[in-house]
C-alpha cells in the first residue's frame, strides 16, 4: 500500500510501499477516495511547523469504512465518513463548552491514544494524524463524521480542513450578523471559504484582496461584491473607502503579522479583526493602541471552531443542495504519486485546491 511519507524537512514529498496494522479497540480502517492538498501541508513539509517525523502526511480526506476494530459503535463497513484532524475528549472544559478544537486533553497529537502508530516502513514506526496521503489509513472512530450516502467522497473531502477552517471562521467563531461588510485578506483554498461563510451568514459587501488574480476572480465566483489586487492599490485604504469608514469583519487568511495588522486596521471602530491564517512560529502582531482603544477586536481563529459532528453533515447538505460550491474550489484532480505536482501549482498559484483522488 502507497502513502506519502515525510522523512525530512524540505521540498520533495516522497510517496512509498509502507505497512499498516489492522484497526484496534475504538479504530476504524478506512478507504481513501479522496484528499485535499492544503498549505499547511507545505509548512509541514518545509519545516515551518515542526512536527515528528518520519510523518504520513494529509488531514483533509474522506472515504469509506472498511473495517471496525473492537468497541466501535456506530459505524459499519460502507460508510462514507470525513476525517476530523481534531481528536477531541469530549470531557474537558473546552469541550463541554463546544470548542473541541481546543481540547485541553489531547491537543494535536501524531500516534494514536495508546502511543503507538499503526503505519510503519521497514519497522519503523511513522507518525500521524490521520493520514489522508495514503490509500488506507487508521483512524480511531471519534476523528471520524459519517455522512450522507449520496454524497460524493472526492467533492466532500475539502470540508474537513478548508472549507470549515474557513466558514466555521465566520459562522462560529466571528458570528457575522447578515447586512454585514467583510474584507478577506488571501484569498486561497481557506480564503475562498470565509468569502462562501459571508455568503450563508447574509453579508452584504464581501471584499476580496489578494495579489494573484485568478484568486481574485475565484472570490467573485463564490460570491465576493468587491475585488482589490492589493499589488496596485493599498487594501486598507480600499477596504476603508468601499466600506465609508471600515469593514464590520476583516479576516487574515494567509499568515503573515504584517497582514494581520492590515486587517486591523480595515475594520472600523467597534468592528472585529479575525486571524486564520497560520503565522511563523515565535511571531508577535502590533497594533496601534489608540485604535484598539476604540473597541476594535483582535480574534484568533484555529479550525474554524469546528464541532465536526454537527458541521460536516451540514456542510454536506448545503453542497448537496447546491448552496455551498465545492466543485468550484477543486481546480484539479491528480493521483496520490503527483502530490509534489500539487504543490507546485499551489505554489505558482495556478489552483484553489487540488484534491489527491484514490481509486
Ligand atoms: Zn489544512
Ligand atoms: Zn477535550
Amino acid at each position: 500500500m502507497k502513502a506519502a511519507v515525510l522523512h525530512e524537512y524540505g521540498a520533495f514529498l516522497p510517496v512509498e510501499e509502507v505497512d499498516l496494522e489492522g484497526p484496534k479497540s475504538g479504530e476504524v480502517l478506512v478507504d481513501l477516495a479522496g484528499a485535499g492538498v492544503c498549505h499547511s501541508d507545505y509548512h509541514i513539509l518545509t519545516g515551518k511547523l515542526d512536527l515528528p517525523l518520519p510523518l504520513v502526511m494529509g488531514h483533509e480526506g474522506a472515504g469509506v469504512v472498511s473495517e471496525v476494530g473492537p468497541d466501535v459503535t456506530g459505524f459499519l463497513p460502507g460508510d462514507k465518513v470525513i476525517f476530523s484532524m481534531d481528536k477531541m475528549c469530549g470531557q474537558c472544559r473546552n469541550c463541554t463548552l463546544g470548542s473541541p478544537t481546543l481540547c485541553q486533553t489531547y491537543g494535536r497529537v501524531f500516534t494514536m491514544a495508546d502511543g503507538t502508530t499503526r503505519f510503519s516502513g521497514k519497522g519503523e514506526p511513522y507518525h500521524h494524524m490521520v493520514g489522508a496521503f495514503s490509500e488506507q489509513s487508521v483512524v480511531p472512530a471519534d476523528q471520524l463524521v459519517k455522512i450522507r450516502g449520496d454524497a460524493p467522497l472526492r467533492a466532500v473531502s475539502i470540508i474537513g480542513c478548508a472549507v470549515i477552517t474557513g466558514v466555521g471562521s465566520v459562522v462560529n467563531r466571528a458570528k457575522v450578523e447578515k447586512g454585514s461588510s467583510v474584507a478577506v485578506f488571501g484569498c486561497g483554498g481557506v480564503g475562498l471559504n470565509v468569502v462562501q461563510g459571508a455568503v450563508l451568514a447574509g453579508a452584504t459587501r464581501i471584499i476580496a484582496v489578494d495579489t494573484v488574480r485568478f484568486k481574485l476572480t475565484k472570490a467573485e465566483e463564490l460570491g465576493a461584491t468587491d475585488l482589490v489586487d492589493a499589488g496596485r492599490e493599498d487594501p486598507v485604504k480600499r477596504v476603508v473607502e468601499i466600506t465609508g469608514g471600515g469593514a464590520d469583519f476583516a479576516f487574515e487568511v494567509v499568515g503573515l503579522p504584517s497582514l494581520v495588522r492590515q486587517a486591523f486596521e480595515s475594520v472600523r471602530p467597534g468592528g472585529a479583526a479575525v486571524m486564520v491564517g497560520v503565522q511563523p512560529p515565535d511571531s508577535q502582531i502590533t497594533v496601534d493602541a489608540s485604535q484598539l482603544m476604540m473597541q476594535r477586536s483582535l480574534i484568533g481563529a484555529y479550525h474554524g471552531d469546528a464541532r465536526a459532528r454537527v458541521d460536516f453533515p451540514w456542510l454536506v447538505d448545503l453542497y448537496m443542495d447546491g448552496r455551498l460550491k465545492l466543485d468550484e474550489l477543486i481546480t484539479r484532480y491528480r493521483p496520490l504519486d503527483e502530490v509534489n505536482e500539487a504543490f507546485d501549482d499551489m505554489n505558482r498559484g495556478v489552483t484553489a485546491r487540488t484534491v489527491l483522488a484514490f481509486d
